[in-house]
């Protein structure tokens, strides 16, 4: 046996800007790196010691479990020795609470992705049912099943609310010898120079086949049910002739329901960090910068005039103010009026811009005179700025005037809605990496798989559980 090394030893460490250096750490006490800011104490902390640490601990991994994680670098040092697994409390914490969630624990997280990828239930966002996902055996039974003796079109759908005339998908359609389509819920036959109108948005399903079901056109069922799924991309809908009504059967998860389809579901679908997994709003942030109102106008009593609109100031001769005038106009306020005092209309132009022509007859002169307002509005000036602005300073000005709002789509999960529709004993991921160590440790010490779950499930439940039991061994659950 290797007797335990007193000292963490790092010969010629070049990371960063360190310049080849060795040094020996002692084990077991209290050490602070000290130096001018610059000179590399990151470096040895951060990137060196517990960079190599960390892969090292991944590296104790099954290659089954490396092979979602992926394999850290190698810090540039020649050589260290004496390390134990290692853990680094970051410089700046965000996080307000002092547990620590399994959701900052990143390699459980890793790990749960996995677990949720194979074992989760998909549910559907709109009506909450579970997703159905069938063969194309099961799903001739179930028409057999549930369409007996009744008279049905079974059709592939091709386009799913989307704008456009569809001429030659219309042309393409029935060179490939199909005869009626189903065109916003409605079967009718192809004409010739068909076409839709291109600013509306349709729904475009080909009839394959029209079936009176039973036991004798069980074949032709079949038939049909192939030729629809190649057509409809592994998802078909089956139009009852009588009643028109319509049900989605998919190899694919679908919700029965409404047709929504979700893509079959991969560790990545449950990672902020990919566009499979991120919530679109906020790109997997969590937080969006949104305009604050309170900002614009920190000081209702004041006038436009005496700067109540801040990020614009006082008064000057410029556009700008022109248009407030204009505006003013119309909605009886000028600029010497408190912006408490400009009515609720006035303000939403004022805030979220308008376009507007009007006339005003002047009692003195006994002219009528035009005015136009054409106005971007403040709260989207502002928002456009903080985007598109290639200035840095312009960008941090723009942020002035805006809150770190929680996203309100994924309300902090930094998810997609699929994602979180996909759940494990009730519990979505985002739920689970919102628990503390203690509480998941709990949860998964309760928790009931099926047997088949269970069987797909056992390597990566082993690897949460050996990791949850070694953050709670070293004592990170406090
Ligand atoms: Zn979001």
């Amino acid at each position: 046996m290797k007797k335990k090394q007193e000292y963490i030893q790092v010969l010629g460490s070049r990371v960063h800007n360190l310049k080849n250096i060795d040094v020996k750490i002692p084990r077991n006490q209290l050490v602070v790196i000290t130096g001018l800011s610059g000179s590399g104490k990151s470096s040895l902390a951060f990137d060196t010691i517990y960079a190599e640490g960390q892969r090292r601990y991944i590296e104790t991994f099954s290659a089954y479990a490396r092979q979602f994680l992926g394999n850290l670098e190698r810090p540039d040092v020649d050589k260290i020795d004496g390390l134990s697994p290692v853990i680094a409390i970051e410089q700046k914490t965000t996080n307000r609470s002092p547990r620590s969630t399994v959701g900052t624990i990143t390699e459980i997280y890793d790990f749960l992705r996995l677990l949720f990828a194979r074992v989760g239930t998909a549910y559907s966002f709109h009506t909450n049912e579970k997703m159905v996902q069938y063969s194309d055996e099961k799903i001739q039974d179930l028409i057999l099943q549930n369409y007996n003796n009744q008279k049905i079109n079974i059709l592939s759908p091709t386009i799913k609310s989307r704008k456009g005339h569809y001429r030659e998908l219309f042309e393409q359609i029935a060179k490939q010898g199909f005869v009626r389509v189903r065109v916003d819920g409605e079967i009718i036959e192809i004409q010739k120079g068909m076409r839709l109108d291109r600013y509306k948005t349709h729904d475009i399903e080909i009839v394959i086949d029209r079936i009176k079901v039973s036991e004798t056109s069980k074949k032709r069922l079949a038939e049909a049910i192939k030729i629809a799924m190649y057509h409809g991309e592994n998802v078909i809908l089956i139009v009852e002739q009588e009643t028109k009504k319509a049900r989605y059967f998919s190899r694919n998860l679908m919700c029965p329901t409404t047709g929504i389809a979700y893509n079959k579901p991969e560790p990545n679908s449950f990672s902020f960090n990919s566009p499979k997994g991120a919530c679109p709003k906020c790109n997997g942030l969590g937080t969006v910068n949104e305009v604050s109102i309170d900002k614009i106008f920190p000081d209702k009593s004041l006038s436009i005039q005496n700067g109540g609109i801040a990020p614009i100031g006082e008064a000057k001769n410029t556009w700008i103010f022109k248009q407030l005038k204009t505006i003013g106009q119309k909605f009886n306020f000028n600029l010497q009026t408190p912006i408490k005092d400009i009515s609720k209309n006035a303000m939403d132009v004022i805030l979220y811009g308008g376009k507007d022509s009007f006339d005003i007859e002047s009692k003195l002169m006994g002219v009528t005179q035009n005015y136009q307002i054409e106005f971007e509005g403040i709260e989207k000036f502002i928002k456009n700025q903080y985007e598109q602005s290639g200035s840095s300073s312009i960008k941090r000005w723009a942020k002035g005037f805006m809150n770190e709002n929680t996203c309100s789509q994924c309300n902090g999960t930094r998810l997609k809605k699929e994602s979180l529709f996909f759940k494990i004993n009730g519990k979505n991921i985002g739920e689970l990496s919102q628990m503390d160590i203690i509480e998941l440790a709990k949860w998964f010490k309760n928790l009931q798989l099926s047997k088949t779950e269970q069987l797909i499930g056992t390597e990566i439940l082993k690897e949460i559980k050996d990791r949850i039991q070694f953050l709670l061994d070293v004592g990170l659950d406090f």
